[in-house]
């Protein structure tokens, strides 16, 4: 069963999206302003966000912010206001997968959240990454913060590793695209520059060093992507 976050102010439609939601099987968390979002975002693992940009106490474009510098994959719904054309731009460079403005059809909710689930699912898409506490043979992934154990040995990785790394293990076995990476990357902070395939393929190159040594194995699926082979795991 999907765990969705409402972030709304509005008591009317977060309290309507939330009954809505859950009657069509949906678990619902709700959140009033953006520090509960944020609050909430800390204490559980959600499968999506409907995240309202106008939120009190921390913006709804801060709450996006960070959810995508620590959850890269998390798919995020925005509402914005009928005239907010900028909010919705902004939004999308900030990494969010859709947005639907005010007032909206609740069909087209339906519609619309459903086929962000669907596309997170994909692994051509990156996106059932929710970043987990992923293992791979004795790999670790801390499933917040840019750190990652091979057995007790801490590896020391970028944000880019280790939002590769978490992709790639996530999906372990599979073949990760490039463009799911570069999209997990997307709202990243800048490290050296433009994101393209060359600095891609640096940043596999990187770890694979990192991960010298362990059973794991990094292979590119030409045409395709990476693949990250974990025999035995
Ligand atoms: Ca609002």
């Amino acid at each position: 069963m999907p765990h969705l976050l409402i972030a709304e102010d509005d008591d009317l439609l977060r309290d309507g999206l939330g009954t809505l939601l859950r009657q069509a099987g949906h678990s619902v968390a709700t959140a009033a302003d953006g520090r509960a979002a944020l609050a909430l975002l800390e204490a559980s693992r959600f499968d999506g966000v409907i995240l309202d940009l106008g939120l009190p106490l921390v913006s709804g474009m801060e709450v996006l912010r960070s959810i995508r510098l620590r959850l890269n994959a998390l798919p995020v719904l925005i509402l914005t206001a009928r005239d907010g054309v900028e909010d919705r731009v902004q939004g999308l460079n900030a990494g969010a997968d859709d947005y639907l403005t005010k007032p909206f059809s609740i069909d087209e909710l339906e519609a619309r959240l459903g086929a962000m689930l669907r596309r997170a699912r994909l692994p051509a898409f990156g996106g059932s990454l929710e970043l987990p506490a992923g293992s791979a043979g004795r790999l670790r992934i801390d499933p917040l913060q840019p750190l990652a154990w091979l057995g007790d040995e801490p590896l020391e990785l970028t944000q880019r590793e280790w939002a590769l790394l978490s992709l790639l293990v996530s999906h372990a076995g599979q073949v990760v695209s490039r463009e799911a990476v570069l999209g997990a990357w997307q709202a990243e902070p800048a490290e050296g520059g433009a994101i393209g395939s060359n600095a891609l393929e640096v940043y596999v190159h990187r770890l694979r060093r990192k991960l010298a040594g362990s059973s794991l194995n990094i292979r590119n699926v030409r045409g395709l992507g990476y693949l990250l082979e974990a025999p035995g795991a």
